[in-house]
């Protein structure tokens, strides 16, 4: 199976923490779909196997609205064979629901003739139900919008969403945090993804914080605030099956869980990343004066044995299923890099030091992040990769 991947790269305004590729241009509807054509008309034979999933995200595929959503779609449709997908995914803004520039059709998320494959999940960024803290980040919503959004699309037939929550916000308390969760849970979503804030190089946020104008949460206060979530989301019902994603049964997300498990996948769009399930990674250049002018600049990396090894480590024992002991027999024929024994020796002290304090275990000879592990997944993962 493989997934298909597009940026929309067009967003309302800037929030202040975001390091996306996006742009704040408008109205560029019709030639980005003239372009998305060109590039799938050109890649179409990149997939060797059905697609299973499909991910328009961004930016804010939101912004674009629903008949190029609905084009897009279309596109698809002619392009590749759909019979086998499950699952299609849009990401948006609460604000576009409520704003009048979707207007929704009558119990259908989209206009015209049902579409054989159409958006069956709505992943939100909805990043907290306290307006203040929305304002700090300059979201254009509030949450009122919120609640809104999501009335629309179950009143649209849209019954798999996926709400976005950020903590480690400047002025969150775990107070608000708390309140943040319990109205988030109110709104009965099928999936939650959560997120300690980062703030990134070259972002307002990062300017405002060197300036001493912001002040994000200390670390301890970040470590309560996700033991929290972990204890509210499993009490209603979440299982946490990756560090910052939870679903009710049945509802994980089937496109990130595929990126975990090295599966192939096409990326369409400025700034996109594909990845052909074996060695090679490639990316548009995130330009989309470039990529409606028709051209791409491909970049292409060949991953070597270590290359693909520290990524299984990095994304596998995100996950809660972890990963298979074997991994790390593959490092014994690694190729162009094999290790030398000091590499080896620290990595088997490192792996049983993590063992005795717990903070990985070994299950079904799977190795996976304990509870303890999961608080401190960075520094867990970085001792079990290998710098060549
Ligand atoms: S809406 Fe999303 S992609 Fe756009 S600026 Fe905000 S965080 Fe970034």
């Amino acid at each position: 199976m493989s997934g298909i991947y597009i940026h929309i790269p067009f967003c309302a305004s800037r929030c202040i923490y975001c390091d996306f590729y996006s742009t704040t241009l408008r109205n560029k509807g019709p030639q980005f779909v003239e372009a998305l054509v060109r590039e799938m008309a050109e890649r179409k034979d990149f997939l060797h196997e059905p697609v299973r999933t499909i991910y328009l995200g961004g930016g804010t595929p939101s912004q674009l609205g629903p008949s190029y959503i609905r084009a897009i779609l279309e596109v698809l449709e002619k392009n590749f064979d759909l019979s086998n997908c499950e699952e299609i995914t849009m990401e948006a803004n609460p604000e576009d629901f409520v704003d009048g520039s979707w207007p929704f059709f009558e119990g259908r998320f989209l206009p015209g003739n049902p579409l054989p494959h159409t958006i069956n999940r709505i992943s939100m960024g909805v990043q907290s139900m306290v307006d203040s803290e929305l304002k700090i980040l300059r979201r254009r919503h509030d949450s009122t919008h919120i609640r809104i959004a999501v009335k629309r699309l179950r009143e649209a037939n849209i019954n798999n969403i996926s709400l976005d929550l950020m903590y480690g916000l400047p002025t969150q308390t775990l107070a608000s945090w708390e309140y943040s969760i319990d109205e988030l849970l109110k709104l009965q979503p099928q999936h939650i993804s959560a997120y300690n804030l980062s703030i990134e190089e070259g972002t307002p946020l990062h300017d405002l914080v060197h300036k001493g104008e912001l002040t994000p949460c200390d670390d301890e206060t970040c470590l309560a605030m996700a033991a929290l979530l972990r204890k509210k989301l499993k009490a209603a019902g979440y299982e946490q099956y990756e560090i910052s994603n939870y679903a009710l049964p049945g509802y994980h997300s089937h496109h990130n869980s595929s990126y975990w498990n090295h599966t192939p996948y096409l990326g369409l769009g400025p700034g996109a990343h594909s990845y052909d399930g074996h060695r090679q990674r490639s990316w548009n250049t995130p330009d989309v004066q470039t990529y409606l002018r028709g051209q791409r600049n491909e970049e292409v990396e060949i991953l070597s044995d270590l290359d693909l090894y520290n990524e299984r480590i990095m994304l596998g024992l995100r996950t809660a299923s972890g990963i298979p002991m074997s991994y790390f027999d593959t490092l014994n024929d690694a190729e162009p890099y094999t290790l030398n024994s000091n590499q080896e020796s620290d990595l088997n002290n490192n792996l049983s030091s993590l063992l005795d304090r717990h903070l990985v275990q070994i299950q079904n000879n799977r190795l996976s992040l304990s509870a303890s592990g999961l608080a401190l997944a960075d520094e867990v993962i970085r001792e079990l990769m290998i710098v060549g």
